[in-house]
C-alpha cells in the first residue's frame, strides 16, 4: 500500500504540480491531496483505504452518487458494443432530444431547438462565443468578474475559483489583442451592463453569464438580473449566452433557467458536468436558426473527434433518466440540512459567516454580509477556510479544496452520510474560529 504523500511526490515528478487540473493540488488548503481509488454513492476511498463522505461529486457530475448502478450498467453495455465510431449513433439524437425537452418553461418559447454535443464545458462556451460572433458579425464579448467559463483564451480574465485560489489575475500566454476582445464588468450591477452597452453596444456580439454563479462560491443573481441582462443585450442586437455548465440539470430538471424567479430568453445555453454523468461530455443549444449557423449547415466551424462519444452519451442519458422529481427532492433536502448545520456550527463557534444558496448549491463565506460580486467575495476572511477544510477532512469529509467553490450534494447523500457531515462540522467551525491570517 502507498500513502497519499508518496503518490503526490511521484505525481509531481510526472505531471506539473502533480495534477491535471490546478485545484486538485490542494494548494490553498495547505494539505496533501488525496489520491482516490474508488467511489460509491456518497463515499470516496483513498489509496490509504480511508473513506470520506464526498461533497465534491466530481465537481457536479456525480449527482446520483458515485458509480450509480444504472449509469455504470449503461456505460458497460455501450462499451461492449464499441468504444466509439467517429460516426453518428442513435443515442446522440436521443440525448439531444432529452436536453431540449427538459429546458422549457410554461408560457415562454423553448430556448433549445438544436443541440451540439462536445466533450468539455470549455469547448461548449468557446463554441457558443464563436457562434455568437458568427451570427452577429461582431467581436466583443462581455463577461462578469468572478465568473468561470472554462479555460479558453478569451474567457480567463478574472475567472473565479481556479485563478482566484491561486491569486492569479488571469493567465500568461493569452495575447493582449485577444484579451482586449473581452470586456469584464462587475456582477449583479445592471448599471455596469447599461454602461458597457452604451459605450460599445454596436460591437458586442454577446454577454456570457453563469446562470447562477458558483465558481466564486455561491453568489445568487439579484432578482430579475438575468431577465434584465437579456433585455439589454437584445436591445443592442447582442446575444445572451447562459452558461449552465455547472447549474444545468443540477438545481432542477431545467437547470437554473427553469427556476429563475423571472422568466427570460437566453439565445444560447451551455451544458456540462451533470449532462455527461461523469464522462467527458458537454453541449450547447439554442434556436434552430442560430444553431444551424454551425457547420455543416452554416459558416461557423466546429468539430470533435470524440464528440458524442457513445460511452459518454450513455452515461449522460442514464443520469438524466434517473434525475426525476424524487431525486431533486432528496438532493434539495440533504443540501438544506447540511447548509443549515454548517451555519449553526459556525454561529455556535462565533465565526462571522454567511451561507449563500442557489437552489441545492451552496457555499459558506466568511463575511458579515452576503457577497454580491467578485470584490465582496474576495474581501471575506478566506484564511478561515483552510483549517475548516482540514478539520473536515481529518474527520472523513471531503469538501471542495477552495472557499471559492460550491458544495455538491447528490441524491445518494442519505441520512447516514448527512449525519457524518453534520457531526464533523462543530470541530471544523472551531478551527475556522481559531484561524489567523496566513
Ligand atoms: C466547469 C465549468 C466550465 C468548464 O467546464 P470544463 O468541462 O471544466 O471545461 C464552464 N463554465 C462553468 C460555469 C463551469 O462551472
Amino acid at each position: 500500500m502507498t500513502t497519499n504523500a508518496q503518490e503526490f511526490a511521484r505525481a509531481r515528478g510526472a505531471m506539473p504540480g502533480g495534477v491535471n487540473s490546478p485545484v486538485r493540488a490542494f494548494g490553498s488548503v495547505h494539505e496533501t491531496p488525496r489520491f482516490f481509488v474508488s467511489a460509491s454513492g456518497p463515499y470516496v476511498t483513498d489509496v490509504e483505504g480511508r473513506e470520506y463522505v464526498d461533497l465534491v461529486g466530481s465537481w457536479g457530475p456525480a449527482i446520483l452518487g458515485h458509480a450509480h448502478p444504472a449509469v455504470v450498467k449503461a456505460v458497460q453495455d455501450a462499451a461492449a458494443h464499441g468504444l466509439g465510431f467517429g460516426a453518428s449513433t442513435p443515442g446522440e439524437t436521443e440525448l439531444a432530444e432529452l436536453i431540449a425537452g427538459r429546458v422549457a418553461r410554461d408560457g415562454v418559447t423553448a430556448p433549445v431547438e438544436r443541440v451540439r454535443l462536445v466533450s468539455t464545458g470549455t469547448e461548449a462556451t468557446m463554441t457558443a462565443i464563436r457562434l455568437a460572433r458568427g451570427a452577429t458579425g461582431r467581436d466583443l464579448i462581455v463577461k462578469f468578474a468572478g465568473h468561470y467559463h472554462g479555460h479558453s483564451d478569451g474567457l480567463l480574465a478574472e475567472a473565479g475559483s481556479g485563478v482566484a485560489t491561486l491569486a492569479m489575475p488571469g493567465s500568461a500566454g493569452v495575447p493582449a489583442p485577444i484579451a482586449a476582445q473581452t470586456l469584464v464588468i462587475r456582477y449583479n450591477d445592471l448599471d455596469a451592463v447599461r454602461e458597457v452597452f452604451a459605450a460599445r453596444g454596436d460591437d458586442i456580439a454577446a454577454v456570457i453569464v453563469e446562470a447562477a454563479p458558483a465558481n466564486m462560491g455561491i453568489v445568487p443573481p439579484a432578482h430579475g438580473f438575468n431577465a434584465a441582462l437579456a433585455d439589454i443585450a437584445h436591445a443592442h442586437g447582442a446575444l445572451l449566452i447562459l452558461d449552465e455548465v455547472l447549474t444545468g440539470f443540477r438545481v432542477g430538471p431545467a437547470g437554473w433557467y427553469g427556476i429563475d424567479p423571472v422568466p427570460f430568453s437566453p439565445d444560447l445555453i451551455t451544458f456540462g458536468k451533470v449532462v455527461g454523468g461523469g464522462l467527458p461530455l458537454a453541449a450547447l443549444g439554442g434556436s434552430a436558426a442560430l444553431m444551424e449557423l454551425l457547420a455543416p449547415l452554416g459558416p461557423v466551424y466546429q468539430a470533435g473527434t470524440l464528440s458524442g462519444n457513445p460511452l459518454a452519451v450513455a452515461a449522460g442519458r442514464a443520469t438524466l433518466d434517473h434525475l426525476d422529481a424524487d431525486a431533486y427532492a432528496r438532493i434539495d433536502a440533504a443540501a438544506t440540512t447540511i447548509a443549515d448545520a454548517a451555519a449553526s456550527a459556525l454561529s455556535e463557534a462565533g465565526v462571522t459567516h454567511v451561507v449563500q444558496r442557489s437552489g441545492n448549491l451552496f457555499s459558506i463565506q466568511f463575511a458579515d454580509t452576503p457577497p454580491v460580486d467578485y470584490d465582496t467575495v474576495k474581501a471575506q476572511e478566506a484564511f478561515r477556510y483552510a483549517p475548516f477544510f482540514r478539520a473536515m477532512l481529518a474527520q472523513g469529509v471531503s469538501l471542495p479544496p477552495s472557499v471559492f467553490e460550491a458544495w455538491f450534494v447528490s441524491s445518494a447523500h442519505d441520512d447516514a452520510a448527512v449525519a457524518r457531515i453534520v457531526a464533523a462540522l462543530p470541530a471544523a467551525a472551531r478551527a475556522a474560529g481559531e484561524a489567523r491570517p496566513d
